[in-house]
């Protein structure tokens, strides 16, 4: 059995503050702490499960925030920034499942923890009536090479925005968001033992959920303010709706997520 991780910080266990996900600073190097053992705790699942080779893609800001070292032989690291997919670094066909650990809920979400879609500058990503995040962009395109997005962990908002999205994922819940910077934190000790069980159980189901099909929409993005649209609106086949929404087709979900990338990252670029 082949797995992909995409692995992000702000839904990782006793994580709640922009200083545990800045990129340096006591609480950050705490936060990248917990996020390796919440790893651990993922992989130990996958192996009792019967993996035999598993991806990982270290998906927060540069991608420099895990070890390879003492990581088992049997798992690849992808680490380092500016690659085409992003967060999906390492996706494609041929895995078993793909396993989203350390998610968010998407921008806009109410008592979410530390919510945002990509960076701050995104309102909005909606495919036709489905509003998406990353974890839903992720997903679709898993879905597009034929892979089941099979389980999320992060906090409670986030579970809910997977079980909606792909039924039949599986989630563990390490935190319950009171508002975008105050969370319940559970026992480190208690959401580990859940991470390597749930996801044990979720690669053993005997009915795995179905890959997420695109519903064929173009995405529909909207900025937060105006000059971030002005920036990415030069991007080819991109169409402005309005002065903070541009629109992204694709001839398949691949395409789409890409434009949504270039976008994106030409958002946040000043000339
Ligand atoms: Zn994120």
């Amino acid at each position: 059995m082949k797995l992909f991780i995409a692995i992000d910080l702000e839904g990782i266990t006793g994580v709640v503050s922009e200083l545990d996900t800045a990129r340096e600073g006591p609480a950050a190097v705490i936060a990248r702490e917990h996020m390796r053992a919440d790893l651990d705790a993922v992989l130990e699942g996958c192996f009792a499960a019967g993996a035999d080779e598993v991806v990982v893609c270290d998906a927060h800001d540069d991608g420099r925030n895990l070890d390879a070292a003492g990581l088992p032989p049997q798992v690849v690291l992808v680490s380092g920034s500016s690659t085409p997919y992003s967060m999906l670094q390492g996706i494609g066909r041929g895995y078993d499942g793909a396993l989203f650990v350390g998610y968010h809920a998407r921008a806009g979400t109410a008592g979410a923890v530390l919510e945002h879609t990509w960076n701050y500058k995104v309102f909005a990503a909606t495919l036709g009536d489905l509003e998406v995040g990353e974890f839903g962009l992720g997903a679709l395109l898993a879905g597009h090479y034929g892979v089941p997005a099979v389980f999320l962990s992060g906090d409670d908002k986030a579970a809910a925005e997977a079980e909606a999205l792909a039924p039949g994922i599986v989630t563990t819940v390490v935190k319950t968001g009171i508002t975008r910077l105050a969370a319940g934190l559970h026992s480190p000790r208690a959401a580990r033992e859940r991470l390597r069980a749930d996801v044990a159980r979720a690669l053993r189901a005997e009915h795995r959920p179905a890959p997420l099909a695109w519903n064929g929409e173009p995405l529909r993005l909207t900025f937060a303010r105006v000059e971030f649209c002005d920036r990415a609106a030069g991007c080819p086949g991109v169409r402005r709706v309005d002065g903070r929404t541009l629109e992204i087709p694709g001839a398949d979900f691949e395409e789409v997520y890409r434009g949504f990338l270039a976008c994106v990252r030409l958002s946040d670029l000043e000339d």
